[in-house]
């Protein structure tokens, strides 16, 4: 498994990242390990567990981040398009309580180079609706530092 680098990740939680990744075998699948004793599921169902994310982001979109769940699916996919039509229906009825919370619900896409698990996962996180840190977010590309107020 590879770990790679979000632009959500402090210092502090790169370094977590950096151990746990260390001790997985590079074939493994992080999310097929989970089974139903794990103190991380937050809530089980029939195809999907929603989980403690061992990795909680510091902010979201310029604010303190106060819960962040992992949704997963039990069956290894790595696309929405392989999920079958239960499962799309449990997917749908979860995020939406989740949304109905006050979650931001987040998935990358499969093939987004940032996505640090390969098994399909959403990212459910509240924030603390407070500002954190400065408006300005610097972003370094291929073509030049561009910045974001
Ligand atoms: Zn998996």
């Amino acid at each position: 498994m590879k770990n790679r680098v979000s632009i959500y990740d402090t210092r502090r939680v790169q370094r977590q990242k950096d151990k746990y990744y260390a001790l997985h075998q590079a074939d493994s699948c992080a999310f097929c390990d989970y089974t139903t004793n794990s103190d991380q599921i937050i809530k089980l169902t029939d195809h999907f567990y929603v989980i403690r994310n061992k990795f909680p982001y510091d902010w979201f979109d310029l604010q303190g981040v106060k819960t962040h769940y992992l949704l997963i699916p039990k069956r290894h996919v790595v696309s929405f398009n392989e999920l079958n039509n239960a499962e799309r229906a449990e997917y749908m009825d979860i995020i939406g309580d989740y949304e109905a919370k006050g979650f931001t619900v987040f998935t990358r896409a499969s093939n987004n180079h940032v996505r640090s698990v390969a098994h399909l996962h959403t990212h459910l996180i509240k924030t603390d609706g407070k500002r954190r840190g400065t408006n300005i977010v610097l972003i370094l590309g291929k073509l030049g530092i561009r910045i974001v107020k």
